[in-house]
């Protein structure tokens, strides 16, 4: 196999991708709070971890991945205060503060992230676990850092002890103090230290240390195990997991016994202005508002490939509407091309394989398509495989992206054809190229492609 590299939070550096078990790559990708409709920058993340997943079987690896679904106690802050997402998401929607109304809000939220998902091409995971599905194993977890002397109980909760853990702030190497960590809570030994389990006597599940809710970050080390055991190839996240969620899973898994992931891998945020794209406020925009715009989801997409995922990404209307532009044409193209071409050399899988460098693999398809002396069906097939991996769907063609105009136009210009009025044809085909479109006449027809 091919050797891929790519940059571990942990370490700092890039490596060369290791295995735990020959062929096989085991990932966890934390996933989304449904208490909401995602943004596109969440969206961010599920595309890079999917660029990732796709890279992974584009170099023969089987791939076994989850993205949990955080449906109960995720607190609007990081530090174990503020808000419950979800029964703010209660509230908000008028419905009972139970926890029945809690997971039809969950089950709502998750289809409209499955749509988002598919819309942009994303491979489904082979493990989509909700939280609340997964209680007893975060009462386990809790169960056994509290028998290995790992926790200590406040009035409000369970908290993990972080002096007892001397690598807590490992990953991402958070300093004393880095963390923005909001609220002051009297009654914690460190301010680092958090909550395994937050105490609520009239919402929540019945455990033996006492009614309430699993703190998110239990939640994520309970599922990730469960799934892919105690030790993994892969955990990712958006960067700003890095500070508290991600080094609060490790401390306690490792606490627990569980090795944890080899490779800890961040995206860099989606940017409006100055600030990240958020779930409040003006700067929440979601697929269905690029939809509302006429702009294909897969542009999206393609504006996310055109960034290396570690670095930020400033959002622009304009960006997306030139992806647009260019997905079309780069679709109508490949749709010109005939079939049965083989793939040419080139360095796409090298690319691709350095870290995910989808900027470079984006510049390739676009010097394959204008090398002259590539054959077409080759230029097909070539960039057909490369797609295995982009993932913008390119083979879909679809005759509706072509302005109603120049399909009026072709179908009369067939008709001329058909009644061999030659000099009407041509007529029809000079109006057509005044659209920007060069027409090809195929065995299966006539088709138009940009110029
Ligand atoms: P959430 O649904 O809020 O738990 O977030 C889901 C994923 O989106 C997490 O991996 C976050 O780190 C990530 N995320 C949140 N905001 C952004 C953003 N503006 N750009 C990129 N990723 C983000
Ligand atoms: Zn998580």
């Amino acid at each position: 196999m091919a050797d891929i590299y790519l940059h571990n939070t942990l370490t700092g550096e890039k490596e060369l991708f290791k295995p735990l078990k020959e062929g096989q790559v085991s990932m966890y990708n934390c996933g989304p709070t449904v208490y909401n409709y995602a943004h596109i920058g969440n969206l961010r993340s599920y595309v890079f971890a999917d660029v990732l997943r796709r890279t992974f079987e584009y170099n023969g690896y089987r791939v076994d991945q989850v993205i949990n679904v955080t449906d109960i106690g995720h607190l609007s802050s990081d530090s174990d205060d503020g808000e419950d997402k979800m029964t703010k998401a209660l509230k908000r929607e008028g419905k009972p503060l139970t926890l029945e109304a809690m997971r039809e809000v969950a089950n709502f939220y998750f289809e409209e992230f499955k749509k988002d998902l598919s819309a942009l091409n994303i491979e489904l995971p082979e493990h989509f676990p909700f939280a609340s599905d997964h209680i007893q194993e975060d009462i386990d977890l809790v169960q056994t850092l509290t028998d290995k002397g790992f926790t200590y109980t406040t009035s409000d909760g369970i908290y993990f002890d972080t002096s007892k853990f001397p690598d807590y702030g490992k990953l991402g190497n958070i300093k004393v103090g880095d963390e923005s960590r909001i609220g002051v809570n009297s009654e914690k030994k460190n301010y680092r230290d958090f909550a395994v389990w937050k105490f609520n006597n009239e919402l929540g599940y019945d455990a033996s240390f006492g009614k309430g809710f699993p703190g998110w970050h239990i939640e994520c080390s309970a599922m990730s195990v469960k799934y892919l055991g105690p030790e993994f190839d892969i955990h990712t996240g958006g960067i700003d997991h890095i500070p508290v969620h991600h080094n609060n899973e490790i401390a306690q898994s490792v606490c627990a016994g569980n090795p944890y992931a080899r490779v800890w891998m961040h995206n860099a945020h989606l940017n409006m202005g100055d600030e990240k794209m958020a779930k409040s406020g003006d700067n929440f925009i979601t697929l269905q508002t690029l939809e509302e715009k006429g702009i294909d989801p897969l542009a999206l997409r393609y504006v996310f490939l055109g960034a290396r995922y570690s670095s930020p990404l400033q959002f622009s209307w304009e960006a997306l509407e030139g992806a647009d532009t260019a997905i079309k044409s780069l679709r109508l193209r490949i749709y010109s091309y005939p079939d049965n071409g083989k793939i040419v050399n080139s360095s796409f899988n090298e690319t691709i394989n350095d870290d995910l460098d989808t900027p470079k693999a984006l510049s390739i398809v676009w010097e394959i398509i204008k090398n002259k002396e590539i054959l077409d069906q080759d230029k097909k097939a070539t960039i057909l495989s490369f797609d295995k991996v982009l993932g913008l769907a390119i083979a879909e063609y679809k005759i509706t992206e072509i302005p109603p105009q120049v399909q009026n136009l072709i179908k009369e210009r067939d008709l001329a054809r058909n009644a061999k009025n030659f000099a009407k044809s041509d007529e029809l085909r000079a109006k057509i190229e005044e659209f920007g479109f060069e027409v090809k006449d195929t065995p299966e027809g006539t088709i138009v492609v940009p110029r």
